[in-house]
Order: structure tokens, then C-alpha cells, then sequence
């Protein structure tokens, strides 16, 4: 068996009520990381997703590298993402019981990581519940005591660009390819993974309905799709 927890990052977008839809169809909960700029440009589709189910996490609110960035700056960056987050909870009319974090980038802030996991913690966000992640090299990076939400597969589909060079070729090969050079191979017996897919409009108008695509294709293949959890 292959278990998952869908993530998608860089709410909101045009398509995030029709990847809403289509989830809802398909009975998976997924936890939407969003952009607290995109929020405040466009709050609604943030909040349907709230009101049809899915989780609504920080992912900052101008999405830097927080390598780049000072402890200040980068408390900055989390607190005004949040005050965009209570604002949709609160236009949904939902409690917000979980806050989990995700750096843009998956960057973790260079020589700021260790303060930053503990700032994380103070504040109380939520830790996505994964002791289930058998992979090594997730224990071995400390990546299951972190606090923030990193992953174990990334479509990287948001790489499709007109010239590029990147197409959804090259999103099979990642979703095939057996030993990856980071992260575990999502098709492999026994995997548990946390998956990383976007929302953005701009891979939409290249390849419609991606998502669609991608998850139907894993839903196929067995992988079940976990509520999330957290600790
Ligand atoms: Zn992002």
C-alpha cells in the first residue's frame, strides 16, 4: 500500500475553486498552503476551500527565499500571512484548529533554521503527523522533528513553461523513476508519503486540468489518500 497526504501550495489562484471541486469529488482533504498577498488580492477562493473542507496553512506572505531574509524579516513574513489567514477562517465562518507552515522552497532559512523551528513551535503551529515516513533520509535530515511542512514528492510541475524545455513528459518520468535524487519514489510498495502540487493558473492554461491528471493517476496506481493529521 502507498499512503499520501496531498499539499498544495501558492493559494489563491483562479484554478483553486476547481481543484477544490474536483478534490471534494474524489473525497481526498488536502492542506492548501497559501500566499498571504494572493489572499489579500483575492480572498474567495481561499475561503471556499476553507468552507468545502480543506486546511489552510502559512506558506509567508510574499513567498521569499527565507535564506535571504533576517529572523525579523522572516517573523514578519509568517505573522502577516497569518493575520490573511484568520481573516479567510474568519470570512468562512470555521474555527481554525490547525496552523501548519510550509517555507516557500522548501527553503528552511539557512543559518536561521534552528530559531526558526523554534519559533515555529512557540507559536504553536501545527506539525503534520508523520511517523509514519519510513524514508531514512527524512530521519536523517532531523526533517521528522521539524515543525514546518516539507515533502517526500514533488510533481514539479509547475516547472511547464512556454520554452521551458520542462513538459508533463517529464512529470511521468519523475512519478516513475524509481530512485530519484531527492525524495522517495512515489509509485514504490509501502511509501508514505507528503505530496507536493501547486496551484497555479499559469501551468492551468498550458496542460487543463493537470491536477486532475496527476492525482486520477495515483488514485489508479492505489495510493491512498490519508485525512490530514497532525501532532
Ligand atoms: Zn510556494
Amino acid at each position: 500500500m502507498i499512503r499520501a497526504l496531498l499539499t498544495i501550495d501558492d493559494i489563491s489562484s483562479h484554478n483553486t475553486i476547481d481543484i477544490v471541486d474536483y478534490l471534494n469529488g474524489a473525497g481526498i482533504t488536502a492542506v492548501m498552503f497559501a500566499v498571504g498577498q494572493r489572499i489579500e488580492q483575492d480572498p474567495e477562493p481561499a475561503v471556499y476551500a476553507l468552507k468545502h473542507g480543506m486546511i489552510v496553512g502559512n506558506h509567508s506572505y510574499s513567498h521569499p527565499a527565507f535564506s535571504t531574509l533576517s529572523m525579523e524579516e522572516s517573523i514578519e513574513e509568517i505573522e502577516r500571512c497569518e493575520e490573511c489567514l484568520n481573516m479567510i477562517y474568519a470570512k468562512a465562518g470555521i474555527e481554525r484548529r490547525y496552523r501548519p507552515f510550509r517555507f516557500p522552497y522548501g527553503d528552511k532559512g539557512g543559518q536561521n533554521r534552528a530559531q526558526l523551528q523554534k519559533y515555529l513551535s512557540e507559536q504553536g503551529f501545527s506539525k503534520v503527523r508523520d511517523t509514519d515516513i519510513p524514508y531514512q533520509w527524512w530521519k536523517d535530515s532531523g526533517l521528522d522533528r521539524d515543525i514546518d511542512t516539507l515533502w517526500t514528492f514533488d510533481f514539479a510541475e509547475y516547472n511547464i513553461r512556454e520554452n521551458s524545455g520542462f513538459t508533463m513528459d517529464d512529470v511521468w518520468k519523475r512519478i516513475n523513476d524509481p530512485h530519484p535524487d531527492s525524495g522517495a519514489a512515489i509509485l514504490a510498495d509501502n511509501g508514505a508519503h507528503i505530496i507536493l502540487l501547486h496551484a497555479h493558473d499559469e501551468t492551468e492554461e498550458l496542460v487543463p486540468g493537470y491536477y486532475r491528471i496527476l492525482v486520477d493517476h495515483l488514485l489508479d496506481c492505489g495510493v491512498k489518500f490519508d485525512d490530514p493529521d497532525f501532532i
